[in-house]
């Protein structure tokens, strides 16, 4: 997903619930992850290339790093960390076809309103036909540049991560349904991790 949206989703999900100074903090880790280091052997952080597995355990890798680091009152470690796990779990949406694979169950003009995405079902979370795109290097960056956009489409496969993702809103309808899906499952992820902190320790992450 494209900057904009990931701190969008974190202003949504968790925007509310900690401080100005630490949305801050986690929105910079996040985003991070985008720079051109965390492009190249890096598909753990963004769920690409089918590396689901390796995502998933990036995400705990760095829940872990929380509490011990709130515990010897760092804020800035687990907020980094936060941010990096929050970054990860939302580009799960915009780069598998786990919304696909969902809205497809419905018939066509069926679909449930954006706001009642389904962002946990199991049966596409554990779905056979479960993919995330790969990355064609060097066509996929020529993907991003507007003008070349659509001369270089048409020489992707189809489980390229240019035909699949769902980073910004030109690529259909299902991208408001990556967004809600991502502040519904950032929500989570919140949850989760608080649940491994005592009273003090909240009040250290929350900033409040
Ligand atoms: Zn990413």
């Amino acid at each position: 997903m494209l900057k904009t949206y990931h701190l969008e989703i974190l202003q949504q999900s968790i925007g509310k619930k900690v401080s100005g100074h630490a949305l801050e903090a986690i929105g910079a880790a996040n985003i991070a992850q985008d720079a051109i280091r965390g492009q190249f052997g890096h598909d753990e952080y963004h769920f690409d290339n089918n590396a689901f597995d390796a995502s998933y355990a990036y995400i705990e890798e760095n829940r872990a790093l929380i509490q011990p680091a709130l515990a010897s009152g760092d804020a800035e470690s687990a907020w980094a960390a936060f941010g990096r796990l929050s970054h990860t779990a939302q580009d799960f949406y915009a780069h598998s076809n786990y919304l696909r694979l969902w809205i497809a169950q419905f018939d066509e003009g069926n679909a449930p309103p954006v706001r009642e995405v389904d962002h946990a079902d199991p049966t596409f979370l554990q779905h056979a036909e479960l993919r995330s795109g790969k990355l064609y290097y060097p066509l996929e960056f020529l993907a991003y540049i507007p003008a070349l956009k659509k001369y270089v489409l048409p020489l992707l496969p189809k489980d390229s991560h240019a035909h699949m993702n769902l980073d910004m809103p030109e690529q259909g309808f299902l991208f408001d349904y990556a967004i809600a899906a991502a502040v519904k499952r950032t929500d989570d992820e919140w949850e989760k991790t608080k649940a491994l902190l005592n009273e003090r320790e909240i009040a250290i992450f929350t900033d409040f």
